[in-house]
């Protein structure tokens, strides 16, 4: 390259911020424009999830941009090696992620956008903070921002819009006739409710993700760091059926009573519970389609071209492995944005598709399956299968969630093990204490044998 290319970045929310630690070191010259304040000076949290769970995936990528970023990022992560259910009686039940001890990492959001964004600035990338974009204009390559009560018009050559799912720069190309999106708002929302280290400590064990599944509804629990854990409960906004959902919990005594009834071992856990209930916002959760990322020198990217539910732990992972392959796409087109713009758009739309969906089965899975004494049983075997058959059998979920396959080889590979699993879990001879009996396990792995091609 002779002349420092500028390149613009729209937000330095996760994707952004990692995105401009990736285009610093091509050389560019990288400035981020972000509507909020800067997020390190501030205590205030933005109303989103206040951890979450970053995986493979995400940390391929991280080590990818920086080879210092995974251990920064980990030091502070609390690690998760399966789910811990809480049925109805309180009794619990384990359920490993994998049957290796692979794991998942609950981290701070705020703490990793952090890290993020000093590891930036340290390598040379411009933050311009409380600088809003309020529309673009693409003939011209520049957006007008606003900053400090003024509308000022920016420059910008080559544009990565990473503003989040609901993108001022999407809704501008859309006006101007570039682009569709749809944004579909699923029926249930979600609060965030906290559980404090005192209290935390109780719950055992740390190093999981604690689900107490309830057919329409679930309740989960992530750890922090400090030994509290962040508490989500889904529910639908609306619901017929009285009590459950958020419309009908609307002062202290029902929320009280809905908790109580249905989450009895988790109720005493939260502080003041009723007060963090009608404190804390309720949000909506949503899946964003768009069907054209890339516009010459422009792109969207990370949840601003695919937001999605947020039920298989993948949203940011899959902004993170967005930088990364977005990356290797510009080394293989020689840094030729436009080229590598269209292609990352044209490759990689059938994954975040596949992975929309996977995460609205997922919310299924969790809120209503897991509690399931068939599923559980298939779990078990599926887990077995994975150590007899190590490199002919992988379970949907490690596949989404430890390995790097393509989400959209993921899921057909889902489908046809599903297909397998069904004829498996069809067999008269088959009880839920059998399985691992010689005659039946050898009946079982010859079925899969046969199935895979072995
Ligand atoms: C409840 C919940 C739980 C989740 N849990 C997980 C999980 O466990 N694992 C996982 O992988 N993913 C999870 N996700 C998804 C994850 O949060 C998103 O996929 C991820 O934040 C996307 O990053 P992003 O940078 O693309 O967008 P965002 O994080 O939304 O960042 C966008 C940035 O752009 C800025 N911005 C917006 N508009 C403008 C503007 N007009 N001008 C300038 N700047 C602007 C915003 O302030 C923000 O900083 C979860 C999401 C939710 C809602």
């Amino acid at each position: 390259m002779e002349d420092k290319q500028r390149v613009v970045i729209a937000g330095a929310g996760l994707v952004g911020s990692l995105l401009s630690v990736f285009l610093i070191k091509r050389g560019y010259e990288v400035k981020v424009l972000e509507k909020r304040s800067d997020p390190r000076k501030s205590m205030r949290s933005e109303g989103r999830s206040i951890n979450l769970a970053l995986s493979h995936r995400g940390l391929r990528a991280l080590e990818a941009a920086d080879a210092e970023l995974p251990s920064r990022v980990l030091s502070e992560a609390v690690p998760m090696y399966g789910r811990q259910m809480h049925d109805e009686q309180g009794h619990l039940s384990f359920q490993p992620y994998s049957s290796t001890n692979e794991c998942i990492y609950s981290v701070s959001r705020s703490g990793l956008n952090n890290c993020l964004i000093n590891t930036a600035e340290q390598q040379g990338v411009s933050f311009l903070f409380e600088h809003s974009i309020a529309q673009t204009d693409f003939a011209s390559k520049t957006i007008q921002v606003h900053h400090q009560g003024q509308l000022i018009s920016i420059s910008a050559p080559v544009l990565l819009a990473a503003d989040g799912s609901f993108s001022k720069v999407r809704a501008s190309l859309e006006v101007q006739g570039l682009c569709r999106s749809t944004l579909e708002k699923i029926d249930h929302g979600y609060k965030e409710l906290d559980i404090p280290s005192d209290k935390g400590v109780l719950l055992e064990p740390q190093t999981a993700l604690h689900i107490w599944p309830r057919g329409e509804y679930m309740l989960i629990a992530l750890p922090n760091f400090d030994h509290s854990y962040t508490g989500t409960l889904f529910l639908p906004f609306n619901d017929t059926n009285q009590e459950l959902s958020f419309q009908e919990l609307d002062n202290e005594s029902s929320i009280h009573r809905f908790f109580d009834n249905h989450f009895s071992d988790a109720s005493a856990l939260f502080t003041d519970l009723a007060k963090q209930y009608l404190n804390n916002p309720t949000s909506y959760l949503a899946n964003v389609f768009t069907d054209r990322w890339a516009f010459g020198s422009w792109l969207l990217i990370g949840d601003a071209a695919h937001g999605i539910v947020p039920f298989y732990g993948q949203g940011m992972n899959a902004g993170f492995e967005d930088c990364r392959l977005l990356d290797e796409l510009l080394t293989q087109h020689n840094h030729n944005f436009e080229g590598a713009f269209h292609a990352f758009s044209t490759n990689r739309k059938k994954d975040t598709d596949a992975i929309a969906r996977l995460a609205m089965d997922n919310f299924i899975e969790m809120r209503d399956l897991v509690a399931d004494e068939r599923f559980l049983l298939q779990k078990k075997i599926e887990g077995a299968l994975t150590k007899a058959l190590p490199t002919q059998w992988k379970t949907l979920y490690s596949e989404v969630t430890f390995s790097d396959t393509p989400y959209s080889e993921a899921l057909a590979r889902g489908k046809r093990n599903q297909l397998i699993m069904n004829e498996i879990m069809n067999d008269p001879a088959l009880d839920l204490t059998n399985w691992q009996e010689k005659e039946m396990w050898d009946r079982l792995l010859y079925k899969v044998q046969r199935a895979v091609g072995l």
